[in-house]
């Protein structure tokens, strides 16, 4: 039985960031793998997962899914550390790392997941995404990004992809996303994993240990397809 934990879904799902759970679900249920999901809202303790997941949103859910990381961040460092398997989608990647200093009001500090920082930029990147990876095939991912948040990654923390199409991390350093050790954050919205199923399936073989067996993902290819280098 898969575990997921689906953070904050009350405060941080924006552009239907939960469609990422529901295509890991699937994924895993075609292949006759249970999967449980657990929301996790303000207030609830978080137990053992193989998966986490947090979506993007608003600064202002933001303050209040940070105040509330914040209870959790040592579990959920030592959950990282087991090799538990995050992602996090824009919003919810900002808080992955040490901290994201928005325009107005105080910096909003994050779990330090990931060795990045964010602050707020003075506009606002919209737009179709492509990246590419050199460890994933297809080499690309590809998505939506609508962010004014500016993220750099230091240390041993690595981009996800790099840009072909967009302005990913920061529009400066060619950079999209970050991951350290199974800790994966992205600026793709669209939902991301449906149109990345290679993706969806590279995290679940790290949660589950071991290969999948293939998919008819005739369709779901051709929606990736058709969005690579789509810049408009
Ligand atoms: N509020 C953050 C920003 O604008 C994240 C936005 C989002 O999750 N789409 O950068």
């Amino acid at each position: 039985m898969l575990r997921i934990a689906h953070l904050y879904p009350k405060l941080l799902n924006i552009y239907g960031d939960g469609g990422n759970v529901l295509t890991l679900k699937k994924r895993c249920e075609w292949r006759g793998i249970g999967v449980n999901i657990d929301e996790i809202n303000v207030g609830d303790s978080i137990v053992e997962h193989d998966i986490y997941f947090i979506g993007g949103g608003q600064d202002l859910q933001q303050i209040e899914v940070s105040k509330e990381l914040q209870k959790h961040k040592e579990f959920l460092t030592a959950e990282r550390d087991r090799g538990a398997v995050f992602l996090g989608i824009c919003g919810g990647y900002q808080l992955m790392g040490h901290y994201y200093q928005p325009h107005e009001g105080d910096k909003l500090l994050g779990i330090s997941l990931l060795d990045a920082y964010t602050v707020a930029g003075n506009k606002r990147f919209i737009g179709n995404v492509t990246a590419k990876t050199g460890y994933l095939t297809p080499d690309t991912l590809v998505g939506f990004e609508n962010h004014s948040g500016l993220t750099y990654l230091q240390g041993e923390t690595k981009p996800l992809g790099t840009m072909v199409v967009g302005n990913g991390n920061n529009g400066q350093d060619k950079t999209e996303g970050a991951r350290f050790k199974n800790v994966f954050g992205t600026y793709m919205h669209g939902s991301f994993l449906p149109k990345n199923i290679h993706f969806a399936d590279y995290m679940i073989e790290l949660a589950i240990g071991e290969k999948l067996a293939p998919l008819d993902d005739e369709i779901e290819m051709i929606a990736h397809n058709s969005l690579i280098e789509k810049a408009y």
